[in-house]
């Protein structure tokens, strides 16, 4: 059977360059890149040379990234390092839309006596900034909002929003998780203080991930320990995988325009067809700013689930915008957030594409799901009520 991967964004296989550059580095040079001796010289320069990749892609200075053991440890190191920094505040401002590593957090913190603003958006995913500007107040520590969204690739405007928060003196961080490698970024230009990356979702291995801190920002490290990462960070670096990651971002920068042209015609292919194929089909989210890779489709009446499980059958990979929890299934707190409708939410799935989609494997996802939709809509009891209703007007 034949497979069609088009879930980039849930994670990406790893690219034949980077584990390349990574082998060496489980069996030969294997040093410590803090030990004195020659083992050690050969683990440090290569980890040296990655640092500067990284920094590359992301237009930051060496000594502003931070290695991490992934997106999640870098979301919750920006915003509990800068809640240690400023213990007298006790305010945060995040959104209704953000991932888990972020939301969830949150929530903990509401457990733990924060307050917490979860912005809203509106039906296309969109913030109002002037929700924003109101929920600012003297007690703000943090403001916290992810660059693009992971179920729909909405792209939030950071630089409007950055410009709101340093205006009042406030660390901003941001979840860049999706948004680097598929967007240019420019943190020498940006308002931004604090930018998580993941190493997982640009082709490198699952397990690194970067913080990036812009320099004279207020942190407190999350792991206590060695001198390593400036002390911002402890423990023995990952030298293969922060190597791996350092070729990802290289590979990912001569990728950028391949993704922002090629990608995105094949990304809107798939879009076109389906609407125009499959009646009753929704794009969730701006289609106007929003990742080039990205789309999610509600279609109406038909549970996201089923349909999963009838592509995985021919070998498409994506995935829906429900939960199963406790029994129910539950639609994404991001959809439910958007306000998209009970019938369009349980039939949602996001397709996400990487430079390694083709032209081929679109036209296969063309001709095979809208007879999937046919065929669960015949026995879907949602449909039946909609086609009596709709017979009686
Ligand atoms: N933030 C966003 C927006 C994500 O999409 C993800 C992963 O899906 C994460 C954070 C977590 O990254 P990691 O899996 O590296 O912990």
């Amino acid at each position: 059977m034949k497979t069609v991967y088009v879930d980039s964004n849930a994670t990406t296989r790893v690219a034949p360059e980077v584990f390349e550059a990574m082998k060496p580095f489980f069996q030969d040079l294997y040093g410590n890149p803090s030990s004195m001796h020659f083992k050690g010289g050969e683990a440090q320069r290569p980890s040296a040379e990655a640092r500067e990749k990284v920094a590359d892609l992301i237009g930051a200075s060496l000594d502003e990234i931070i290695f991490t053991s992934c997106g999640t440890e870098s979301d919750n190191a920006a915003i509990q390092g800068t809640l240690a920094s400023y213990p007298d505040k006790r305010h945060i401002i995040s959104t209704r839309v953000e991932h888990p590593a972020v939301w969830t957090l949150c929530k903990d913190l509401e457990k733990r006596g924060y307050r917490v603003t979860m912005l809203s958006v509106d039906r296309e995913g969109r913030l109002d900034l002037d929700e924003l500007r109101a929920a600012i107040s003297n007690d703000t520590a943090l403001v916290s909002v992810m660059y693009a969204n992971n179920e729909t690739g909405v792209i939030f405007p950071i630089e409007e929003i950055g410009q709101i928060v340093k205006s009042r003196g406030i660390p901003f961080h941001t979840d860049g998780v999706q948004a680097v490698g598929k967007i240019p970024l420019d943190m020498k230009k940006s308002t931004v203080d604090m930018l998580s990356l993941s190493g997982h979702k640009l082709h490198a291995p699952k397990g690194i991930g970067v913080l990036y801190i812009r320099r004279g920002t207020k942190f407190s490290p999350l792991l206590i320990g060695g001198h390593q990462e400036k002390g911002r960070r402890g423990g023995t670096e990952n030298v293969p995988y922060i190597v791996g990651l350092g070729k990802a971002c290289e590979l990912a920068a001569r990728h950028l325009e391949e993704e922002n042209s090629r990608v995105r015609l094949l990304r809107d292919k798939l879009e076109q067809g389906l609407l125009e194929r499959i009646p009753d089909t929704l794009v969730n989210g701006d289609r106007e700013h929003r990742l080039p890779n990205t789309v999610s489709l509600s279609f109406e009446y038909v549970e996201g689930e089923s349909i999963l499980l009838l592509l995985s059958n021919l070998g498409i990979c994506a995935s829906s915008g429900s939960a199963c929890t406790s029994g129910s299934l539950e639609p994404s707190h991001v959809l439910r957030a958007m306000g998209v409708p009970f019938t369009a939410a349980h039939g949602s799935i996001r397709f996400s594409l990487s430079i390694y989609s083709t032209e081929e494997e679109i036209d296969y996802i063309l001709e095979e799901l809208p007879p999937i939709i046919e065929k669960l809509r015949d026995i879907s009891p949602f449909w039946r009520d909609y086609i009596k209703a709709s017979s009686k007007q």
